[in-house]
């Protein structure tokens, strides 16, 4: 009995204690793995099971030894009180280990499923990452492509010769390019068109809010004539084009207005038209003259005759003398009428204009007595010869001086002045003086063969229309500037020639 008893005892001391030690290198070993993974469920799993079977083996090798212990010292009754306790608490430890595996199995559950999503999120990210890349090149593509266009319509707005403008919807200018700068004589810089309005620019405020009620009702407007009032007082005739944004800036909507200036047209449309006039006019004129011309001299010649028989201050004296005075003055208008219809080239040479104003002034002194008007001369010593017809340039400063003389009647100034103007090659010639000025509905006339303000015997209408076609014929300009009862400026240009221009001709 004790032979068959000695083996078991040792095998159950034996195999408790290997059943401890085995435990706890288990215990160890998926502490190693563990902490190489932390994340990793399945070796948390191992490391609470060897937790649980380590209690286990505790407690049941602690149970098999106090076994054997009880048995050597012959306490068989101890232990039939203790082994119910023992048998308990392994059975506990059991449970333990049971639990955690159930446990561990819905874990095990929830962590694949977090698995599942984490690579799901690896996936997208990667997509993610992928579509971002991409996405980058397409906002480069497409910025690169809008850097294009911008500057590509940039340009159009710079380069423009005519005005191109963004306003808002009330007005306020937004953008406005070069050229319109040019034309309004504003904003040189960028920052000047702040707070500015394009209403400020229009001399007539209802132009604009007809312009604005037809933009906002129509969404356009094609060609539309206005005044436009630049940023030095100057009027300018323009045509307008514009059409309303919607929502080309966020939120804003805007008017984006044509402009062309068309004030050197209209010029020009004038002036052609001046020419035309004075064209027929002189063809017919010149017929007409020439008729008469002679039988008026007859006329004369037979009323001096006549006159000179008489004794003077009888009835018949007096009314020859009339006759004289009236054919006189028919004979005047003839001799305008010729001059206005004699259309021969001018006969230029190099001339000092001082000379032919300080002529012109003498002649007028000798012949209209201007004692009780002061003619003052400002020369500028600057201007050079004048490549001019003397007798035709005499001839329009006749006119001029004589128009001023009549304008300003009892008492005032008559000044003569000369001066290159900013390009320097224009001769500027003015006559100003301080009379009655002209009526502003007469001044677009004035030009006009046979227009006069004077009383009929005065004023043949045709100083000015000759003048006018002489500095023409000069490759000149006349320009009239007037206020009423102010007075008046004649600007009278004429082109700068070089000495050696002529030379070389
Ligand atoms: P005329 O002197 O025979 O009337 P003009 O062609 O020389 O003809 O002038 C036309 C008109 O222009 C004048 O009748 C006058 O009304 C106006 N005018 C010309 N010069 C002046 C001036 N310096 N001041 C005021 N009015 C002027």
């Amino acid at each position: 009995m004790s032979m068959s008893f000695l083996p078991i005892w040792i095998v159950d001391v034996v195999g408790s204690i290997l059943m401890i030690v085995f435990s706890l290198l288990c215990i160890r070993l998926t502490l190693l793995l563990k902490r190489r993974d932390p994340e990793n469920v399945v070796w948390t799993y191992l490391l609470w099971v060897c937790y649980g079977l380590t209690c286990f083996a505790v407690s049941r090798s602690a149970g098999h030894l106090l076994k054997q212990l009880l048995h050597m010292k012959g306490f068989e009754d101890i232990w039939l009180t203790v082994q119910p306790y023992s048998g308990a608490i392994n059975t506990l430890m059991f449970v333990v280990v049971a639990a955690i595996t159930l446990f561990f199995q819905r874990t095990w559950t929830i962590y694949q499923g977090i698995v599942r999503d984490q690579n799901a999120l690896h996936k997208t990210h990667h997509e993610l990452l992928y579509l971002n890349r991409n996405l980058e090149e397409l906002v480069q593509e497409r910025t690169q492509e809008l850097t294009v266009s911008e500057k590509k319509y940039r340009r159009i707005f710079e380069a423009s010769r005519d005005m191109i403008l963004v306003t808002g919807t009330d007005g306020k200018i937004l953008d406005l390019n070069p050229a319109g700068r040019e034309m309004l004589k504003c904003c040189q810089r960028e920052t000047d068109i702040l707070n500015r309005y394009f209403a400020s620019f229009f001399s007539d405020d209802t132009q604009w809010k007809r312009l604005l009620n037809e933009i906002e009702s129509m969404g356009f407007v094609m060609s539309v004539e206005a005044d436009l009032k630049r940023l030095d007082g100057a009027i300018m005739k323009s045509l307008i084009s514009a059409g309303l944004s919607r929502g080309a800036i966020p939120g804003e909507d805007t008017i984006h207005f044509l402009v062309k200036d068309i004030e050197q047209r209209r010029l020009m449309e004038q002036q052609m038209a001046q020419a035309d006039k004075l064209a027929s006019i002189g063809e017919l004129s010149s017929g007409i003259a020439h008729e008469i011309n002679n039988p008026l001299g007859i006329i004369l010649g037979y009323t001096q005759l006549l006159r000179r028989n008489e004794s003077p201050n009888t009835e018949r004296h007096n009314d020859l003398v009339t006759i004289e005075k009236h054919v006189r003055s028919c004979k005047t208008i003839v001799e305008d009428l010729l001059n206005f219809a004699r259309s021969s080239p001018p006969k230029k040479e190099f001339t000092d204009l001082h000379a032919i104003i300080d002529d012109v002034i003498a002649f007028i002194h000798q012949h209209a007595g201007a004692d009780h008007v002061e003619i003052i001369r400002d020369y500028s010593p600057d201007i050079p010869p004048a490549l001019v017809d003397k007798e035709k340039i005499r001839q329009v400063l006749i006119n001029l001086i004589m128009n001023a003389r009549y304008a300003v009647g009892e008492q005032g100034n008559i000044t003569l002045a000369t001066g290159l103007d900013v390009q320097g090659d224009h001769i500027v010639l003015t006559v100003s003086d301080t009379g009655h000025g002209i009526d502003p509905d007469d001044i677009s006339r004035i030009f006009d063969p046979f227009f006069t303000t004077k009383p009929t015997g005065e004023g043949t209408g045709l100083g000015l229309s000759v003048s006018y076609g002489i500095i023409k014929n000069h490759g000149g300009e006349i320009a009239v500037d007037s206020t009423p009862e102010k007075g008046t400026v004649f600007r009278v240009l004429l082109p700068v020639v070089s000495e050696n221009h002529r030379i070389s001709e």
